[in-house]
């Protein structure tokens, strides 16, 4: 697919920064023209998905979360948020609605239903020790306003 336009972006895993990924990924996205709807789940997504990251992949520690954010032909939005954390042992358990391994956190288990739900699409990519990566698709829809 012909990549328009790209950004990419390095943070550490601090929690500040998942105001920061959110909003770099509005303020590039929003050439694109989407609808306040979009725009708003677009952020969600981001941010269930650097949350993870940071609270998850880096638990106990600290770490790089490396963002791509693409706006593909047809105005496709692509982005990928990729850390280099513990890793996802059973992925389809993880993405299981309601599983969490944090519980006592009060985490409810909602982060990839979510991401799924407000994206066209999603994957993800894991290995233990390693790290995860999250690549995530929404088409925008064609709107006259
Ligand atoms: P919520 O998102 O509702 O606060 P949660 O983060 O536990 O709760 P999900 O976002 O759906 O729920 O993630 C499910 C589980 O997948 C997590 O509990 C964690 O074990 C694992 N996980 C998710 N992302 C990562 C990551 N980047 N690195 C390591 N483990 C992860
Ligand atoms: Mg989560």
């Amino acid at each position: 697919m012909k990549i328009e336009n790209e950004i990419k972006f390095i943070m550490p895993s601090l929690s500040v920064n998942e105001g920061t990924a959110r909003a770099a990924v509005s303020s590039f996205i929003i050439q694109a023209d989407p609808t306040v709807e979009e725009l708003s789940d677009i952020r969600t997504a981001v941010s269930e998905a650097v949350t993870n990251s940071i609270v998850h992949g880096y638990r106990g520690t600290s770490g790089k979360i490396e963002i791509t954010v693409r706006i593909l032909a047809g105005r496709e939005i692509y982005i990928k948020i990729k850390d280099s954390g513990c890793g996802i042992k059973d992925i389809e358990q993880a993405m299981e609605p309601l599983f969490t391994t944090a519980p006592e956190e009060e985490r409810s288990g909602l982060g990839f239903s979510v991401m799924e739900s407000f994206m066209d699409r999603l994957n993800v990519r894991s290995t233990v020790g390693k790290g995860t990566t999250v690549t995530m698709r929404k088409r925008l829809s064609i709107h006259g306003d």
